[in-house]
């Protein structure tokens, strides 16, 4: 005999099914790339369950009841990384006063909004950036004091969308931050957008204290001021970041700064400008990650850096020849009209296609790449089954052109579809 079921419990036990297991989705992608071989392959497949990528090929069955996406007039890849940016800040600047302009602009920022506002900043830099296709970010700091912390919690939350962000708490300088001309009665003006650590004992503190506030990865600065780390500040920085399971990022611009950082360990050296070609064999026998933030031409005459850009060009060419491991990283902090924050970092490989560089190779910084220096390449970066489905698709041939990136028409975070 059957047992009687009370309709109405059955239908409440059946929402609570619904809603712990989220419909599966079959992508019927019409090429998909593999963007580590620089291959790609056709009419494939991808079945999505539950945030996860359960299976990936040319005869993968829809499951019943399963949501199919057909995309196959286009090219679907893994989601894009950026791994240098600062969605808690937006500074106007009215260019053509260059990087000091910047600093002064961030300082007033700094002293101006509150954290709060910070945050919300953060909210819509994410969204846009989730929008232009980067589904993983990592967040370099000068996010106030934590914002960027929150605004992870509340992507991870799934409050507000966003891309996977890999967060630094504050970024940890010698004293007066990234600031000059700071007056000696106001000499904590740089604080807390920067945390100041000028001996050892600050340092190891000043990585537990952002290991404690949420931190997922350690930025320094190491020659913005007059007075640079040393090698073995960085060799302190490093290894307590270590004890608490985090890398370390390091902002180097100038040829000594970036010596000092590949010395110190660093996993990543930001901008690296004026590096020497010898300084980027350095980094290659260290096996020290270039995240040039190379601005787009447009970009940088925006900021008033025209000259600025013909040498990070040529620096691209030279890292290119040196074999030197590389990531794509924006640094891009200014609105500009008619354009996102996504679409102003995207254009960013423009610099590396002025420099030569290959869509494949392109495409590996924004992906592969990117997701081995930002320790998330067990997760993200690729199409497999058990990755996360962190998935784009764009119209065109990523491999033969990479401007097509600009053009991501697809989107989806986590098995979530968030664009299309
Ligand atoms: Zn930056």
């Amino acid at each position: 005999m059957m047992p009687r079921i009370d309709p109405r419990a059955a239908l409440l036990l059946l929402a609570v099914g619904l809603a712990a297991r989220a419909q599966p989705v079959l992508i019927r992608a019409g090429r998909l790339v593999d963007p580590a071989a620089g291959a790609a392959s056709t009419a494939q497949q991808i079945l999505v369950e539950n945030g996860v990528i359960k299976a990936v090929g040319a005869n993968v069955a829809a499951p019943a009841g399963a949501q199919v996406v057909d995309l196959s007039d286009r090219t679907v890849l893994p989601g894009l990384m950026d791994a240098h940016t600062h969605l808690c800040l937006t500074v106007a600047t009215q260019g053509g006063q260059g990087l000091n302009e910047l600093v002064q602009r961030l300082l007033a920022a700094t002293l101006l909004e509150t954290n709060a506002r910070r945050a919300l900043v953060g909210v819509k830099n994410a969204r846009d950036m989730l929008d232009s296709g980067f589904t993983t970010v990592r967040d370099v700091g000068n996010a106030g004091n934590f914002a960027d912390t929150d605004l992870r919690k509340a992507i991870e939350d799934g409050l507000v969308p966003g891309p996977t962000i890999i967060n630094a708490g504050r970024i940890i300088t010698p004293l007066g931050g990234q600031f000059h001309g700071l007056q000696p009665e106001r000499p904590d003006l740089g604080e807390p957008e920067y945390l100041y650590a000028d001996t050892p004992e600050q340092m190891r503190e000043a990585v537990r204290r952002n290991a404690l506030f949420g931190a997922k990865v350690i930025k320094i600065v190491v020659d913005d001021q007059p007075y640079l780390y040393s090698v073995e500040d960085v060799k302190v920085l490093v290894a307590e970041a270590a004890r608490a399971g985090l890398k370390v990022a390091a902002h180097a611009a100038t040829e000594a700064g970036v010596r000092v950082a590949a010395e110190g360990g660093v996993a990543s050296i930001e901008h690296a400008y004026t590096a020497s070609t010898e300084a980027l064999q350095l980094m290659k026998k260290k096996g020290v990650y270039l995240v040039g933030t190379d601005f787009s031409r447009s970009a940088a005459e925006a900021m008033g850096m025209a000259d600025y850009h013909q040498k990070v060009v040529e620096r691209l060419k030279r890292a290119r020849a040196v074999g030197v491991l590389q990531a794509f990283g924006t640094d891009i902090v200014f609105p500009a009209s008619g354009q996102t924050r996504g679409t102003l970092s995207v254009g960013g490989i423009e610099s590396f296609q002025e420099a030569g560089y290959s869509p494949a190779e392109i495409l590996r910084f924004m992906t592969t790449n990117a997701a081995k220096l930002l320790g998330v390449d067990g997760q993200r970066g690729s199409i497999r089954a058990g990755m996360a489905a962190d998935i784009v698709a764009v119209p065109g041939d990523p491999l033969a052109d990479a401007s097509v990136l600009r053009r991501v028409s697809f989107v989806m975070k986590d098995g979530k579809i968030v664009k299309r």
